[in-house]
C-alpha cells in the first residue's frame, strides 16, 4: 500500500481496530460486515478477510489486493464483497474507505426497502440527507457496488436492499463516523415512527451558523 512496510501495518491495526469497534458498537453481528481501504498511489486496497470472528482478527490478517482481485499480500480469504469494494473504488475517484454493516436498525429498512428520512440536522451535515435504497444484487456479486454508485456519487450512505449498508468517506474514520450516524439517524427514525410521523430536518440561517460555529 503506502510503500513502507510500518505504513501498511499501522494501516491494517487501524482496519482491525475500526472494525472491532464496529463490532462493539452493534453494527456488525457475528462475522458481517466488511471494512477497506484504498491506495491509488499503488492501486491496492486493504480489506478484512472472509468470515473471521472480529474479536479474534489481528493485523495480519488484514488482506492486501488489487482492485482486479489479485491478492498482493496475506493468508487469508478477503472478504466476499471485495468486487463490491473494488467498484466503489473504480468508480468513485474520492473515495478512500468503504465500511459495509449489517447494523440492525438501518438494516430493518433495507429488507423494507424503504428510504430513511431526513430528520435530524447530523444528517443534513454528515449524510448529505436521506438514506437511499440501491436496487437488490445478490451479497458477493459487483453489481452490490454497482447499483450504489447513483446514490454514491451523491451521498456518503446507502441501503443495500435486503442485506444491510454501505458507507464510504475520504478517511476510514470518515466512513465509519456515516456508518454510526446512519445506525443512529434508522434507531432515531424507527422509535419515532412507533408514535408517529417524522418531520423533516432543515437548517435555518441561525442553527447553520450555531452548528458551524
Ligand atoms: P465477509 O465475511 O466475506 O466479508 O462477508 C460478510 C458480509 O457482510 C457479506 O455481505
Ligand atoms: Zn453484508
Amino acid at each position: 500500500m503506502n510503500q513502507s512496510g510500518m505504513e501498511i501495518d499501522t494501516l491494517r491495526a487501524e482496519i482491525v481496530a475500526t472494525a472491532q469497534r464496529a463490532c462493539q458498537s452493534s453494527l456488525m453481528a457475528g462475522t458481517s460486515g466488511n471494512l477497506s481501504v484504498y491506495d491509488p498511489q499503488t492501486g491496492c486496497m486493504a480489506i478484512t478477510p472472509s468470515g473471521m470472528d472480529y474479536s479474534l482478527m489481528t493485523p495480519s490478517d488484514i488482506v492486501l489486493m488489487k482492485l482486479d482481485g489479485t491478492v498482493i499480500d496475506g493468508t487469508r480469504r478477503p472478504s466476499s464483497e471485495w468486487r463490491m469494494h473494488s467498484v466503489l473504488y473504480r468508480e468513485l475517484p474520492d473515495v478512500r474507505a468503504v465500511v459495509h454493516t449489517h447494523a440492525p436498525n438501518a438494516t430493518a429498512f433495507a429488507v423494507l426497502r424503504r428510504e430513511i428520512p431526513c430528520v435530524l440536522v447530523e444528517m443534513l451535515l454528515f449524510l448529505k440527507g436521506s438514506i437511499e435504497v440501491a436496487e437488490y444484487a445478490p451479497q458477493g456479486s459487483e453489481a452490490v457496488g454497482t447499483n450504489c454508485l447513483p446514490i454514491l456519487q451523491r451521498k456518503p450512505a446507502c441501503l443495500l436492499a435486503s442485506h444491510g449498508v454501505v458507507t464510504v468517506g475520504d478517511s476510514l474514520s470518515q466512513a465509519y463516523r456515516s456508518s454510526i450516524y446512519a445506525e443512529d439517524a434508522a434507531h432515531i427514525v424507527r422509535l419515532a415512527m412507533s408514535t408517529g410521523q417524522p418531520i423533516p430536518a432543515v437548517i435555518d440561517e441561525e442553527g447553520s451558523k450555531a452548528i458551524h460555529a
